[in-house]
């Protein structure tokens, strides 16, 4: 595949694994394990059966009508808002979850930001009868509290990450250190397109179901597989290569990321990663990522807790170097009005972090036969207290 990894892990000039002395023998077991296990027969099977009858796949490919005619073109919101537990997160932590079951593992760990991936693994531990711990920013608990609430009624642990800004790239660090302590019975489920090589290609394997399902829904409502524009919003960049993963060879099809500006790309309180950042590693893996002169990460910032993350995967790191994709980026304002046009216009409130997608429909101009998909990557419940402190209702 000429966008796909390498054999060293790399794509062109990112990925890898730069990881600490002691982490190399769980990444290795993955790296030797994960696509012999996920190509096994007996895996999909029980993959596919989840995502059918315990997710709720195929996720709908909606035709917005209203969205339609407001932007002059034929607008489809790809569904994963309706998956069980609310975003295209349980898609990654099914197909991790029985992985590690397949390598013996006895306990899991994840790291969180907006909650939907700690949810997401509180649930597949829940649904398997595996012990649980979720790191989880200071900060972000506070702003996910219902999250929280789901993770522990569902078994997990929840542990706090009190250093640094308290958010999602703390949450992080806490869950590598506790997988180097614990590195013969743990699993790591990564949550995103992120991390040392293999979870950057495994997480997207899980996510392609996406994609895959967006072509034959196209294909019947539109008569081609192909749409002219596809858009997704960009935290780590897993809901977004998941959706463009199996366009990725068509070059007719314009593939659109959307970042988080935040307060403004230049007002020191953003999260566009390809806007304001350099290549470096991050979490273990070469990619872009936000930085001072001197490397040190600088924190960034979104009102999204999904999408409040100082890097990118290595993937869409090669896919914006080689300008296959487009790189853009929406403020909070942008996306809590898009979030509001959104609930108004179609009756669906999208996560904030969905709202920057859809918030950049404003800047495009459309011919009226243009297909446009947008990933709806999650639902708007947790972000409720967020939309009523900003439109006061
Ligand atoms: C986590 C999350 C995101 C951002 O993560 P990606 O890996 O970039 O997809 C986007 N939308 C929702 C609803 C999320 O929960």
């Amino acid at each position: 595949m000429k966008y796909g990894v390498n054999e060293q892990g790399y794509y062109g000039d990112f990925g890898g694994a730069y990881i600490p002395e002691m982490l190399y023998p769980n990444v290795e077991e993955l790296r030797q394990q994960y696509a012999k296990v996920i190509n096994d027969p007996d895996f999909k099977a029980e993959y596919d059966g989840l995502l059918r009858d315990y997710v709720g796949r195929p996720s709908p490919l909606y035709h917005a009508k209203r969205y339609s005619e407001k932007y002059g073109a034929n607008l489809f919101f790809k569904r994963e808002d309706l998956n069980h537990t609310g975003s295209h997160k349980i898609n990654n932590a099914i197909g991790q979850i029985l992985l590690a079951i397949r390598l013996g593992k006895k306990r899991i760990i994840a790291e969180t930001g907006a909650g939907q991936h700690g949810v997401a693994t509180a649930t597949v531990c829940a649904l398997k009868g595996i012990e649980c711990v979720v790191y989880m920013g200071e900060v972000d608990m506070e702003r996910q509290a219902p999250n929280v609430s789901r993770m522990k009624m569902l078994g997990a642990k929840v542990i706090p990450a009190t250093s640094g800004s308290k958010t999602l790239k703390d949450a992080t660090n806490e869950a590598m250190r506790d997988w180097i302590n614990n590195p013969v019975d743990t699993h790591y489920i990564i949550g995103s397109v992120v991390g040392p090589y293999p979870y950057p290609d495994m997480v997207a394997q899980f996510q392609s179901v996406i994609s895959f399902e967006t072509r034959k829904q196209l294909l019947q409502k539109t008569g081609s597989e192909l749409p002219q524009y596809v858009l997704a919003c960009v935290g780590g960049g897993s809901n977004a290569m998941g959706m463009f993963y199996h366009f990725l060879d068509d070059q007719a099809v314009n593939l659109i990321a959307v970042e988080a500006a935040g307060q403004g790309v230049n007002s020191g309180h953003s999260a566009a990663t390809t806007f304001l950042g350099r290549e470096g590693v991050l979490h273990g893996s070469r990619t872009i990522l936000m930085q001072t002169e001197d490397g040190q990460v600088v924190e960034p910032y979104s009102i999204s807790a999904g999408l409040d993350y100082p890097g990118i995967g290595p993937q869409h790191a090669h896919l914006y170097k080689i300008k296959r994709a487009q790189y853009v980026s929406i403020t909070d304002d942008e996306a809590l009005q898009a979030g509001l046009l959104c609930s108004q216009l179609e009756g669906i409130i999208p996560a904030i972090e969905t709202a920057h997608a859809l918030a950049y429909l404003e800047k495009m101009t459309f011919k009226a036969d243009d297909n446009v998909v947008i990933c709806i990557s999650g639902r708007g419940d947790k972000d409720l207290s967020t939309y009523i402190k900003y439109f006061n209702f």
